[in-house]
């Protein structure tokens, strides 16, 4: 039995299926039959015909269904409620086929009404059960749209059933007068309840739906014209109206059998399609029932009809009233939304503009002030920890800040990493207080993912009215502010009129940049790494300088932000990559065995195709790939794992060394020198500087070197600049050192002699190897003449 099957399965097997097909096209046939037979045939063999195969039909509708009841079992309702509707009404017809075959007259009332007066209630749980289960969640406007559709069907069906009615009235009360208006009012019924439910139509309740909309149609009209022809006394048995019944109940079965199949959710098209659908039949019924008022004031129509017009129209009205009103909760929404930072939920730029222009055109305001807040290395953040990372800091950041403002204080997100404070009545002092304030609040750390990092951000002030009258001039001038701030690392900037020069600067630059790139202005120095156990140089680190052709020699940290801010990043990594290479040729050919250490940053290395580019450029030079090494920093490794491991794995399987660079000072993590394939850490010079005086700093470079051996890498101490630190390095058995001490960065052809000029000293000297190199006394004292172009640059 089915109800021990644990678990049922919806779709029929393929036995089933035949039976089911087979019996459903014999259903079809016979109605055909009955259709056809009562157009074509005449007297008794008609009606044997017509009534014949119709009654065959509705069996077979009746045992499809319960075919589908035997699959789905009970727990589909409206299936049952369907099955038990239709075997009801093939009861009553074929108990009423059997009274005109004996040749009786069709009876007033019979047992047959009340099994064909079971079908309607059941029938209308069936429909209320399925539009349950498919339309949870469906708005209000659309059920009263459904409701609105049903009464203007009724309105309409109360006016076409008139005569019913009026004669039923006009009889004395008996059981079968009642049953005579009971059958039509019940018909109404289900039709304004069919086309109300047709308003939810659409896909949203299956694919079968329209079949049973229209068999249940079919059904009631058939009832329906014939309770009107009986009315009207022109009734005759057989005729292929008798078929409209049959026609109803397989249509009706059809949607059983798709019922049981079971039908997809609502997607949001189906919704769509749903309301389209309420829509259009709640407009119809509307007309209608106007169309009914109308005809009630120059014709009788029955008070039925005149009240369902009324109440239709009254729905209606509820109906408009509720549409307006959603219509105004939406153009709100939509103006919210225009207005809003969708990430961080924050005002946008157009809502500053809004809010800034309301706040500054009010007589009372005497003064304000502007602040533009852009977070520092914010792209690096986004390109080395990825751009979820970068999405919730800013979310963050938009929190910190928003608690922070007084009330009346407006804060918006402009974009990227920038976001404004409209401070409304403030002093000069008063603001800059206030940006020193945030900029103290979001050096808090935050915590991305389990990985904890520093935010420091740059805020430019514009004063309301001395820097500008409006909001546009006003975010200019503290735009302008802001990248003076950044650039003097100050933290924060008052603009001052003097700025709008150095804006106009840094836009030139840029451009002078990308003039630089192409027309070979940049240089690349060159600074020695020491073996600190044998003194011997077998590596050199590639620096790159700018010859500016107005400004002279200038170093990385006066245009690598704007290199990085302006997208070029890439473009001048492949230039010092060239420069190098091209140097370590000529070096090659001289008989010089040097490694060059490169310096990538996280933005150039997210280019995929950068290790095939790098051994493209080594074998068109005939360079062995060691002769490159890649100095790259933590906060790329510890962005996407993957990723990272994934280039550097083809970068060293070509050959190519890997340097962690400035190790230390990044969001560390032990694991990432455990997993990836790496060969040197670089120790940032703030561990190295103070090693010689304190303790503990000492300690921390001992334990990095026995670090990085026992994960087979090798280590190399940078900003080495005293004879002491030297000393000390080789004494905790660091592998390599670099610094002013031995030699500065210098161009090419200085190397090479400050080259030549190490390794003669180091023959003369003819120390035993593990004494060689210490260089004794000042920097200057051992190290050779400093190359001319970096002398005269300030210690950073
Ligand atoms: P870095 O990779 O840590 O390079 C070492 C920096 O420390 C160099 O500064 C070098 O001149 C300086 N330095 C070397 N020895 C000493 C010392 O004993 N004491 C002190 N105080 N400083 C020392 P530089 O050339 O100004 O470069 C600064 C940074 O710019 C580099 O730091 C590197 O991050 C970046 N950089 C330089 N060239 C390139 C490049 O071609 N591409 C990229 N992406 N970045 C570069
Ligand atoms: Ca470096
Ligand atoms: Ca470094």
């Amino acid at each position: 039995m089915p109800r021990n099957r644990p678990i049922r399965s919806t779709e029929a097997p393929s036995a089933d299926l035949t039976v089911r097909s087979g019996l459903m096209w014999a259903m079809g046939l016979l109605l055909v039959v009955a259709v056809l037979g009562g157009q074509a045939l005449h007297g008794d063999v008609r009606v044997l015909v017509v009534d014949g195969s119709g009654i065959v039909a509705v069996w077979i509708s009746a045992v499809v269904c319960w075919m589908t009841v035997s699959r789905v079992g009970f727990r589909r309702g409206e299936v049952l409620l369907a099955t038990i509707a239709v075997t009801s009404f093939s009861g009553c017809l074929t108990y009423l086929a059997v009274v005109l075959a004996g040749g009786g007259p069709l009876p007033l009332a019979s047992p047959a009404d009340a099994a064909s007066l079971l079908f309607y209630p059941l029938m209308l749980a069936a429909l209320v059960v399925a539009v349950r289960h498919h339309s949870r969640g469906l708005p209000w406007s659309v059920w009263l749209d459904c409701a609105v559709g049903s009464l203007g069907a009724a309105t309409v069906l109360a006016v076409v059933l008139s005569p019913v009615l009026v004669s039923a009235q006009a009889g004395p009360p008996s059981l079968g007068a009642a049953l005579a208006v009971a059958f039509p009012m019940l018909d109404l019924l289900l039709v304004a309840a069919v086309a109300g439910l047709a308003a939810l139509g659409g896909r949203r309740m299956g694919s079968r739906w329209p079949v049973l909309v229209v068999g249940l149609m079919a059904f009631a009209g058939a009832d329906m014209v014939i309770a009107l022809e009986r009315n009207a006394g022109t009734f005759v048995a057989g005729t292929s109206l008798d078929a409209g019944w049959g026609i109803g109940l397989a249509l009706t079965a059809m949607w059983v059998v798709g019922a049981g199949q079971g039908e997809g959710s609502a997607t949001r098209a189906k919704r769509w399609a749903s309301g389209a659908a309420a829509l259009v039949v709640s407009a119809v019924a509307t007309t209608a029932s106007l169309g009914v008022l109308l005809v009630s004031s120059r014709a009788h129509v029955s008070t039925l009809a005149v009240t369902l017009a009324g109440v239709t129209l009254l729905g209606a009205g509820a109906r408009t009233q509720l549409a307006f009103r959603h219509l105004g909760v939406m153009a709100d929404q939509r103006k919210r939304a225009a207005a809003t930072d969708e990430l961080t939920g924050l005002p946008n730029r157009y809502a500053l503009y809004a809010e800034g222009h309301a706040l500054l055109s009010e007589p009372t305001c005497q003064r304000a002030a502007l602040l533009v807040l852009d977070l520092d290395k914010f792209k690096e953040v986004n390109d080395s920890l990825g751009h979820h990372a970068g999405d919730l800091l800013l979310i963050q950041v938009g929190d910190l800040l928003r608690e922070h403002l007084r009330a009346g204080d407006v804060l918006a997100r402009l974009g990227g990493d920038e976001f404004a404070v409209l401070l409304d009545d403030v002093s000069r002092e008063q603001a800059t207080e206030f940006a020193v304030a945030l900029r103290a609040v979001l050096a808090e750390s935050f915590t991305l993912e389990g990985i904890t990092l520093h935010c420091s951000v740059s805020v430019g002030i514009a004063l309301f009215p001395e820097d500008g009258s409006d909001l546009g001039s006003l975010l200019r001038k503290a735009d302008i502010a802001m990248y003076k701030a950044k650039v003097s690392s100050s933290g924060q900037h008052l603009y001052a009129g003097s700025d709008d020069a150095d804006d106009g600067t840094r836009l030139r630059t840029v451009e002078e940049l990308r003039t630089a790139l192409v027309e070979d202005q940049l240089v690349v120095h060159y600074q020695p790494k020491v073996d600190l156990g044998t003194g011997e140089v077998h590596s050199a680190e590639a620096l790159v300088r700018w010859n500016h052709p107005r400004r002279g020699l200038l170093y990385p940290d006066a245009f690598l932000t704007l290199v990085e801010d302006s997208g070029l990043m890439p473009a001048l990594s492949r230039v010092v990559l060239t420069v190098a290479m091209d140097q370590a040729a000529t070096w090659q050919a001289q008989g010089q065995e040097l490694t060059i250490a490169v310096n990538l940053s996280a933005s150039s290395l997210v280019d995929d195709d950068l290790p095939d580019r790098v051994t493209a450029l080594l074998a068109a030079r005939e360079l062995p790939p060691h002769v490159l090494q890649l100095e790259i920093t933590e906060e790329f490794l510890m962005a996407d794992r993957d990723r990272a491991r994934e280039i550097l794995t083809r970068l060293r399987r070509n050959g190519i060394q890997i340097s962690i660079d400035d190790y230390g000072t990044g969001y560390s993590s032990l694991s990432y020198l455990r997993d990836l394939p790496i060969d040197e850490l670089k120790l940032d010079r703030s561990f190295i500087a103070p090693m010689a005086d304190d303790a503990r700093a000492a300690a921390l470079v001992a334990s990095t070197v026995a670090l990085a051996h026992g994960l087979g890498m090798r280590m190399v101490a940078e900003g080495v600049e005293t004879s002491a630190t030297y000393a000390e390095l080789a004494r905790l058995g660091c592998d390599q050192a670099q610094g002013y001490l031995i030699s500065r960065p210098v161009p090419a052809s200085e190397f090479t002699h400050w080259l030549g000029d190490w390794r003669a000293a180091r023959r003369v000297s003819e120390l035993p190897r593990q004494r060689v190199p210490v260089p004794v006394g000042s920097g200057a004292e051992r190290t050779p003449p400093l190359g001319t172009l970096e002398r005269g640059r300030p210690r950073s």
